[in-house]
């Protein structure tokens, strides 16, 4: 689950170059998109100076009006709900998934 406040680590790097695979933030606050999927996307901390993202989940676009820089939930677990096999396992999961 993630829970504001403890920290998450990224399971794939970030298409702009935001993060990489593996770097930690802690989590600041989290929503659901203004994408129609309602994906849960994550406030690590980040800023953004645009307001019109492409869903990680459904490829459709959408605006979004707030500062905050707001990631898809599916790009980060939980440091706190995994131990390092489980980890291994979920980012060999992710390079084989498309
Ligand atoms: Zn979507």
């Amino acid at each position: 689950m993630f829970e504001i406040g403890k920290e998450i680590m990224a399971i794939e790097s970030h298409p702009q170059g935001k993060f990489k695979k593996g770097d930690v933030f802690t989590l600041l606050g989290m929503k659901q998109c203004n994408c129609k999927c309602k994906d849960l996307v994550l406030d690590i901390g980040l800023l953004r100076d645009f307001n019109s993202y492409i869903c990680r989940t459904c490829g459709n676009k959408y605006n979004d009006n707030v500062r905050e820089f707001y990631f898809s939930a599916k790009r980060f677990v939980p440091i706190d709900d995994i131990c390092i096999s489980e980890l291994t396992e979920v980012l060999e999961k992710e390079v084989f998934s498309v």
